[in-house]
């Protein structure tokens, strides 16, 4: 077990792995700490949902819809929200 806390160095919520802080691109990450292998991962899932769903990102009501599939994505629930899509 290292004991060696790098100031930039986190972990990632979803893989746990960790990573440097200042690899990630996307400011928007921070909100759930993420590698950029599973940021990249949820981009490309995030579109997927936007796609198969007709999300309208003008729409608050579909913003929010997909903001529940991104915590789902990053807290690893995202199996009980693919069963129950309509569950809000
Ligand atoms: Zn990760």
């Amino acid at each position: 077990m290292r004991q060696v806390n790098l100031a930039m160095s986190k972990t990632c919520l979803r893989c746990t792995k960790e990573f440097d802080e200042s690899t990630v691109e996307d400011p928007s990450s921070q909100k759930y700490p993420s590698c950029p292998e599973c940021w990249k991962e949820w981009t490309t899932y995030a579109v997927m949902v936007m796609n198969e769903m007709r999300l309208d990102m003008s729409l608050p009501e579909h913003r929010k819809a997909l903001k529940k599939y991104e915590k789902g994505f990053f807290e690893k629930t995202i199996g009980e929200i693919e069963k129950n899509p309509e569950n809000k």
